[in-house]
């Protein structure tokens, strides 16, 4: 395919931005309290390509939790740090097609904890984190995801308040996974460092230049920094592809038909694997805790440019 020019990248942002901005289904995710209270109407699209260029509508600047798109950043540290297989191993890859905060899964697969995109295998990956320390291990969990974005980031300290405050439901599964075997550090130090991890605050061109570093093999395009080894970055794709929307993976796959991952902060980031990455930031969820028009946006996008990597393209 002839390769994409910078008018029609903007076209397409500019017309996914316009098009599903007056959509008000869904609702901004309440069981973390302090969530309730970012403004839904805030929506963000952009496009950062493999080589930087950012194609933008919308909010850009606003710094919204990360929480559950961190999670193929932390997966990404675990297959720098020690390999795709132990990722494997100790974590596993295959989809819950359970809600991300199921118990559930565990008790059917005592065996793995299950994937690292759903909480349970998110929790055990931090607790994966080769460190002497809890602050170790908390600096070298941000400091990857600093590097997917190429700036210095911060927690959002009233969000990791609010959550972990109300985390009974992220607690019970970190001593469930502990009762397994499947959590290899202390089990409240886990809660903690993911409940911080969830907690950063990233703006919707943060996490584009975030996918853009997975687009483009590994290397962030703006600071030059390899985080993950390029021979790895498709089994973490692979991952976001049936995984990245938990129990609603079959059907982003079949609307998109793109690697990602959500998060009920109201991000995603889609990933084109080798060209670009689409990032979008709007607070409303779906039932499945995936932001209604980000869902949208990006559907439309790979439609218009046609980048499924189903084909046709
Ligand atoms: N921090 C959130 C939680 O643990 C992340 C969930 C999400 O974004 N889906 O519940």
């Amino acid at each position: 395919a002839a390769p994409i020019a910078d008018a029609d990248y903007q076209r397409v942002v500019d017309e996914a931005y316009a098009k599903f901005k007056g959509v008000d289904e869904g609702a901004n995710a309440d069981y973390i309290p302090i969530l309730a209270t970012v403004p839904s109407e805030m929506f963000g699209v952009v496009i950062v390509t493999r080589e930087g260029k950012v194609f933008s509508a919308g909010e850009m600047d606003y710094e919204f939790s990360i929480q559950s798109v961190s999670k193929p950043f932390t997966a990404s540290l675990i297959m720098a740090e020690q390999g795709p297989r132990v990722l494997r191993e100790k974590i596993g890859v295959e989809p819950t097609g359970l809600p991300f905060n199921s118990k559930m899964a565990l008790e059917i697969y005592p065996e793995r904890s299950v994937n690292p995109l759903v909480n349970a295998g998110a929790i055990a990956a931090v607790s994966l984190v080769e460190a002497k320390s809890e602050k170790e291990r908390w600096n070298k969990v941000l400091n990857n995801i600093e590097a997917y974005a190429g700036r210095d980031l911060k927690v959002l300290k009233e969000v990791y308040t609010s959550e972990y405050e109300s985390a009974w439901s992220n607690r019970g599964i970190a001593n469930l996974l502990y009762n397994y075997e499947r959590l290899y550090s202390d089990p409240e130090e886990a809660l903690r460092v993911y409940t911080r991890q969830c907690s950063i605050g990233i703006n919707t061109r943060d996490l584009g230049m975030m996918g853009a570093t997975l687009a483009n093999e590994g290397v962030n395009p703006v600071t030059g920094k390899k985080v993950l080894d390029k021979e790895d970055v498709p089994e973490l794709l692979a991952i976001m592809a049936s995984a990245g929307f938990y129990d609603e993976s079959g059907e982003w796959m079949y609307r998109a038909g793109l690697p990602a991952k959500t998060g009920v902060g109201g991000g995603i980031v889609a990933v084109v694997p080798g060209k670009f990455a689409i990032a979008t930031f709007s607070p409303p969820l779906n039932p499945a805790g995936n932001s209604v028009r980000g869902l949208m946006a990006i559907s439309h996008i790979a439609g218009e440019l046609g980048v499924g990597l189903y084909g046709p393209n």
